[in-house]
């Protein structure tokens, strides 16, 4: 009995595969291991959404080019890339537009608060111009007033009156 159990462990089987082309023999004992590395068995595709089963050789080919290929850019901008618009991404340019953007709509953040100042400091300056109007006319009506009060017809009525 010993020597049968020794001789079965000892038979060497072959893969399971081997209609796929692996050509391996191996312990009976082994099986497990060898078909957790064997080229040649049939492995699911890590990209999710994809259905694919392939060969362990073809994996990597295949996950290269699956269709369901995602990986978020390596620059670190936020980018979900997939096949097709990995070629197209250039970090570079799109930080770049992104920091174009930006800086012109600072610019234009800028512009509109300049403007707006500049309406103020108008509307400042117009309502200085009208107190200035309207002291000048208080003053003149003072001397006016001061002048017929005390009846002087002095040189006191022009604009630059005395107080
Ligand atoms: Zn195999
Ligand atoms: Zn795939
Ligand atoms: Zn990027």
């Amino acid at each position: 009995m010993y020597k049968l159990s020794k001789s079965i462990s000892r038979l060497r089987i072959k893969c399971k595969n081997e209609a796929k082309g692996c050509t391996a023999t191996f312990p009976l004992s082994e099986e497990f291991c060898h078909s957790a590395g064997c080229q040649f068995e049939p492995v699911a595709c890590p990209h999710q959404g994809c259905s694919a089963q392939v060969l362990r050789r073809d994996l990597e080919a295949h996950a290269q080019r699956c269709e369901h290929w995602r990986q978020l850019c390596p620059m670190g901008c936020g980018t979900l890339l997939s096949l097709q618009t990995q070629a197209q991404h250039n970090c570079y340019r799109q930080l770049r537009q992104e920091y174009e953007a930006q800086r012109q709509t600072h610019r234009a953040i800028a512009a509109a608060l300049q403007r707006k100042m500049r309406k103020m400091q108008n509307t400042m300056a117009h309502m200085k111009r009208q107190i200035g109007l309207i002291c000048e006319s208080l003053e003149v009506m003072d001397s006016q007033e001061e002048a017929e009060t005390t009846g002087e017809a002095s040189s006191s009525t022009s604009s630059s009156s005395s107080s």
